[in-house]
């Protein structure tokens, strides 16, 4: 049976309190999943959720470039990629590059929390 693949959890910092409200409204949906997120995001949802999560790199670290390569390498059921697109980030390539990934890879990929309601509720219905 091929392993069930995991939902990546991204916020940038000022998302990060969304992040959290998005993932406590799903936590069920969640934990039917293995969960990925970059470190920062990551660490809050275990803290605030307690929720089972490997964690990466952080953001600007490489971490987007991490989970971009799980989506490469077919790991990846859906991305939750809460950006702050209100301020300049220094790992704009990254961000561009995990997105690429998803668009290459045809990953469902949610870039705010209204389109994450619907791609998890998406994956639960699968
Ligand atoms: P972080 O990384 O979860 O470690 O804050 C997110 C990002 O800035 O891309």
């Amino acid at each position: 049976m091929e392993a069930l693949k995991f939902v990546a959890l991204v916020a940038h910092d000022h998302c990060k309190e969304n992040m959290i409200a998005f993932a406590t409204t799903h936590a069920a949906l969640l934990k039917r999943h293995p969960l990925v997120a970059t470190r920062t995001t990551g660490a809050l949802l275990i803290k605030a959720l307690n929720l089972d999560v490997l964690t990466m790199l952080s953001g600007p670290m490489g971490g987007d470039l991490q989970i971009g390569a799980m989506v490469a390498e077919g790991k990846i059921a859906a991305v939750i990629f809460l950006r702050d697109v209100m301020t300049a980030q220094p790992h704009e390539p990254d961000i561009s590059a995990l997105m690429r990934a998803c668009d290459v890879h045809n990953i469902p990929l949610a870039t705010n929390v209204a389109t994450a309601h619907y791609v998890i509720a998406g994956l639960a219905a699968v």
